[in-house]
């Protein structure tokens, strides 16, 4: 099927080639391509070549084809430059979760040490739930999968 693509979306313009991009990997189903803002050195995007906004758009179609390349990827970037010694890999789906370009991306952010220029919080709530309280949760998103 013909990929889709958004007149006014910019990722959609690096992949026809419109705006210029540091592309690293490209087949049929994907483009990566260093982010501009480089969080850290090496810093890639992996875009699928069809227009889907965040994750709640793929299909498993698109989701193999778009996150079977991911592993490939993060290995070449980690084997060109002994100092990378971890990489995150970090997904943002809407504005509140930081997604300012909406064209869903993979960003792959090598890890150099404690100090380089990338940082995630993670609160930590444990105390804060009840047994009851996450079988609610673990049932209700059970309940989305089994529909
Ligand atoms: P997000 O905030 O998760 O939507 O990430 C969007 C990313 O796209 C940001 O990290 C930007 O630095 C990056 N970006 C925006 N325009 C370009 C561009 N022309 N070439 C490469 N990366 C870009
Ligand atoms: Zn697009």
């Amino acid at each position: 099927m013909a990929n889709k693509r958004d007149a006014s979306c910019i990722f959609c313009k690096i992949i026809d080639g419109e705006i210029p991009s540091y592309t690293i990997y490209e087949d049929e189903n994907i483009k990566a391509f260093l982010d501009i803002s480089q969080a850290t050195p090496g810093h890639t995007l992996i875009v699928p070549k069809t227009h889907v906004k965040d994750i709640f758009e793929y299909d498993p179609e698109l989701a193999s084809k778009t996150f079977a390349k991911i592993p490939l990827i993060a290995q070449a970037i980690k084997a060109s430059n002994p100092n990378i010694i971890g990489m995150n890999i970090v997904n943002n789906n809407g504005s509140i979760a930081y997604q300012s370009v909406f064209h869903s991306h993979f960003h792959l952010i090598p890890r150099y040490s404690e100090n380089d220029d990338f940082k995630m919080i993670f609160g930590d709530n444990t105390d804060s739930y009840s047994k009851e309280q996450l079988v609610a949760i673990q049932t209700k998103i059970k309940s989305e999968l089994e529909a």
